[in-house]
């Protein structure tokens, strides 16, 4: 068996990733990230969390790798493109986020850092690790930061100078030391406020932030029962998510390369009409999107979003 030191690891590590798909892989050093407690604990305390209380339990834990696996050492943060160029064909369909499209991304990620987490053990077999997929138990963005992959943009989501911000987060959490990347200590949105000018609803704070009780990716996933009624009328026939404050971003303008085959736009989806979403059926639901992250929310929540975002005059 060969032996790795630390840095060819890491190398082999962010080889096999990119192999795996993965479109950016970094590696940080495990470690409590209280300087980011008092930031989320503030948002919390002022209610953008909306329904979210998820959210502010257990923050110490939360902030501290240790406690989802003891011995934690090293974070592997990877980045999975969802960006796609093929979109919805009828102008008048409901519409909705692109990170809906093709599978979902929950097990596709998962499937691939277990196979990262394999690769890790054939050559390392001492190495234990966990993988973290849009868990609330970790702080995604933060750790991506960490890794040197991005920084958050002022609508909050992480931007990657090659991939822009249409991509997911993957972390593998390992027991191991490795070679690890300087944190992005910089922001590149320098002067920039188009999404905070483009956000239909105003969501946006000046820090950073989201206000979920406003913004639509959360109201018409998250939220359960309809949508509130001031908000309906800023939805813009979005259905399930918003894509707007990261349309507008200049770093997502020369990402058209990048493609990741299992987040395609089925078809079928693609060609719905006005008509077909407002008579989808429960078994067509469960039919187009039951391997999609569009299974999350039900059925009866999806027909209340496309009624409230196809109402006259939206
Ligand atoms: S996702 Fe949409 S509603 Fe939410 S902050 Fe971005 S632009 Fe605003
Ligand atoms: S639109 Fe401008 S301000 Fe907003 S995240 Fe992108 S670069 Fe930053």
């Amino acid at each position: 068996m060969t032996t790795f030191s630390e840095k060819s690891l890491s190398a082999g590590i962010k080889k096999k990733a990119g192999e795996l798909g993965f479109n950016i892989c970094g590696i940080a050093k495990s470690r409590p990230l209280e300087e980011y407690g008092s930031r989320l604990n503030s948002w919390i305390e002022a209610g953008m969390n909306d329904i979210m209380g998820y959210l502010a339990r257990d923050m110490d834990k939360r902030l501290d790798p240790e406690s989802m696996l003891p011995g934690a050492k090293s974070m592997i943060v990877t980045g999975l493109s969802y960006y796609s160029e093929k979109m919805q064909k009828d102008p008048e369909a409901p519409v909705l986020s692109r990170y809906t499209y093709g599978l979902d991304y929950h097990e596709v990620i998962r499937l691939k850092l277990e196979k990262l987490l394999d690769w890790i053990k054939s050559v390392r077999p001492e190495a234990e690790g966990k993988p973290f997929v849009d868990s609330s138990l970790i702080l995604e963005k933060a750790w991506a930061r960490e890794a040197g992959l991005g920084w958050q943009g002022r609508h909050s989501v992480v931007i990657n100078k090659d991939i822009g911000s249409f991509f997911f987060i993957g972390i593998l959490i390992l027991d191991i030391s490795l070679d690890y990347n300087a944190p992005l200590s910089k922001d590149y949105c320098g002067e920039c406020r188009l999404c905070i000018e483009a956000c239909p609803t105003g969501a946006i704070n000046d820090n950073r932030t989201i206000d979920a009780r406003k913004c639509i990716a959360n109201i018409t996933i998250e939220r359960r029962g309809p949508i509130p009624e001031a908000l309906v009328p800023f939805l813009g026939r979005r259905i399930y998510g918003c894509d707007r404050c990261q349309e507008v971003c200049p770093w997502n303008k020369k990402i058209n390369s990048v493609k990741t085959p299992e987040f395609t736009l089925d078809e079928e989806i693609a060609a719905m009409s006005l008509n077909d979403w407002k008579n989808l059926s429960q078994e067509k639901f469960n039919r187009l999107f039951g391997k999609s992250a569009m299974s999350r929310i039900k059925y009866e929540k999806l027909m209340s979003n496309i009624e409230a975002a196809t109402r006259q005059g939206n």
